[in-house]
């Protein structure tokens, strides 16, 4: 590929690292799917965790939990399959409304060796149907942050029925306004059958099999690909849909996999991205040579860059990632302008001092990092709002930028000296 002889070799790094396990991602799924109940099995820590990221979202009626593993529990003493059952036939009991159970792995869990797929077959059986349990594992020695959703998804795709007629599958969460705008673009265009993983019923699951062609509208989905895959699905190459030029390619990608009139797509884009610049002018002006450091966190990474170096006019000075899968990331790279250093994995106290070293204008990192560095005299912008906020579309790109944009004008407004 064209990106070997631009890009310097990726810096590989592991230790210390200060990212989100993937239990994090429960915060949107049980949103996107409101049918459906996720019980992590874990410690505290695991309750903990989910609280402070969901927020004031607790106290509203919830719809996931944690089955705490006590001392007990871990110690060997007890029964831990048996409190398990017991709890999830209380939980199912005081919920009727639930149609489908995820049983979501922990590092305690994992670490006591506890059999949840076997569990998941135990309650199945027991329930006969009322409500399908799944599991995956969310537990921060597996899994990164978004990379929750990529096991989530996994996990409902043995479930998907079985069907060879062509359609377009949709992977990755969107936000809903996002989603209906898309499927109405792509009813313009000519196609119809368009469906989404994850539904936004649990029950309504999109079929799968030999024609269906799969769009990935998030990077971090590499298991449910291969898994789709070995159901017959085909994956159509394209970069992801943040931006003008990502949007605009990701749609035509989709309409060109079903042999639509290119002139027919562009019909519908070409003003859709005239207005998408348009929008986008007054940021590119804020944000244009301004030196960006990317610290791993979402596998967002890689597609954001290249919009905020095309689109916006920034450069790139590092641009890390926790996990690099170059099929995924095959039509991006090549984006990327010649030289960009790119990292995988973390050590995290390195990678400060690189951020030191380099001054960069903004620092887009997680929540732990993000004051200390703002003390330290650095722009920073949460990455985790990039996972809450409709980013995806053409229509979306001006407040994609302007959630970078938006440090730097508040460090502006803040100066007084
Ligand atoms: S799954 Fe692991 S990393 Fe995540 S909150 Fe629980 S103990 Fe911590």
């Amino acid at each position: 590929m064209a990106q070997t002889s631009v890009l310097p070799p990726v810096l590989r790094e592991s230790g210390q690292r200060e990212v989100f396990c993937g239990l994090t991602s429960i915060v949107w799924l049980h949103r996107r799917m409101p049918d459906a109940f996720f019980l992590v099995v874990g410690s505290r820590t695991c309750a903990h965790l989910i609280q402070s990221a969901a927020g004031v979202m607790i106290f509203a009626e919830p719809r996931f939990g944690t089955a705490i593993l006590g001392e007990r529990d871990l110690a060997g003493l007890a029964d831990a399959n048996e409190e398990l059952d017991r709890l999830v036939g209380d939980l199912l009991a005081r919920r009727p409304e639930i149609r489908t159970l995820f049983l979501v792995g922990s590092c305690p869990s994992e670490v006591i060796k506890l059999d949840l797929a076997k569990a998941a077959e135990r309650i199945n059986t027991r329930m006969q149907g009322r409500v399908r349990v799944v599991n995956y594992s969310g537990s921060g020695i597996e899994t990164t942050f978004t990379q929750g959703e990529d096991g989530a998804l996994t996990s409902l795709v043995p479930l998907l029925p079985s069907n060879p007629e062509p359609q377009l599958l949709i992977v990755g969460t969107l936000a809903d306004g996002v989603e209906e705008r898309f499927l109405s673009l792509f009813a313009r265009m000519g196609l119809e059958t368009v469906r989404t993983l994850p539904p936004r019923q649990s029950t309504d699951l999109p079929p799968v099999g030999p024609g269906t062609r799969l769009l990935l509208a998030q990077p971090f989905v590499a298991d449910t690909v291969r898994a789709l895959e070995r159901r017959g699905a085909q994956r159509i190459a394209a970069p992801y849909p943040l931006g003008v030029e990502g949007s605009c390619a990701w749609m035509a990608a989709a309409a060109a996999a079903f042999g639509i009139d290119p002139e027919r797509v562009a019909a519908v884009l070409d003003p859709l991205a005239e207005r998408g610049r348009r929008a986008l002018e007054p940021l590119r002006r804020k944000l244009e040579g301004k030196r960006l450091f990317l610290l791993p966190d979402s596998q967002l990474e890689i597609p954001l860059a290249r919009f905020l170096h095309r689109e916006c006019g920034m450069e790139l000075v590092e641009v890390g990632t926790p996990y690099l899968d170059r099929q995924l990331m095959a039509e991006e790279l090549p984006l990327l302008p010649e030289g960009t250093q790119l990292s995988e994995g973390q050590d995290v106290e390195k990678q400060l001092e690189r951020v030191r070293a380099s001054r960069p204008d903004l620092v887009v990192c997680g929540m732990g990092l993000a004051n200390p560095l703002e003390a330290e005299g650095f722009a920073t912008k949460w990455s985790i709002e990039l996972v809450f906020s409709p980013i995806h579309g053409c229509d979306q790109a001006a407040d994609l930028a302007e959630l970078f944009a938006r440090p730097l004008n508040r460090r502006e407004l803040l100066q007084w000296n």
